[in-house]
């Protein structure tokens, strides 16, 4: 079978460029290019106006070899006045909320 590499069309044996961009065709079209956004499902284990908490709770996370992102979103649509507004989103993969959580409330539990 003959490929696109670049549209990953199928062409029939015999074809030697692709009828849509020109390239030459290949015999194995070779693994689906990596997509721009990040395949994992991320959701949000914790919701904080604070950085520096997300921070140490990443530690957390990532002490337990949990993949952790930060995101940070600034409110700009709010007056400046009362000061810099911001949330701060700890995420983690959906197969690892479980594990997180737990993790989190272990945290959580050396209050008392
Ligand atoms: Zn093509």
């Amino acid at each position: 079978m003959a490929w696109c590499p670049d549209c990953r069309t199928q062409y029939r044996e015999g074809v030697e460029r692709c009828a849509d961009c020109g390239s030459p065709l290949v015999e194995d079209p070779g693994p689906e290019p990596e997509a721009e956004w990040d395949p994992v499902g991320w959701v949000t284990v914790e919701e904080t106006g604070d950085e520096v908490e997300a921070r140490i709770i990443e530690g957390y996370l990532l002490e337990r070899e949990i993949p952790v992102r930060i995101l940070s979103r600034h409110d700009h649509e709010l007056p400046t006045t009362v000061g810099e507004l911001s949330t701060v989103e700890v995420q983690v993969p959906e197969e690892d909320l479980d594990r997180a959580i737990a993790a989190l409330e272990e945290v959580d539990g050396d209050d008392d």
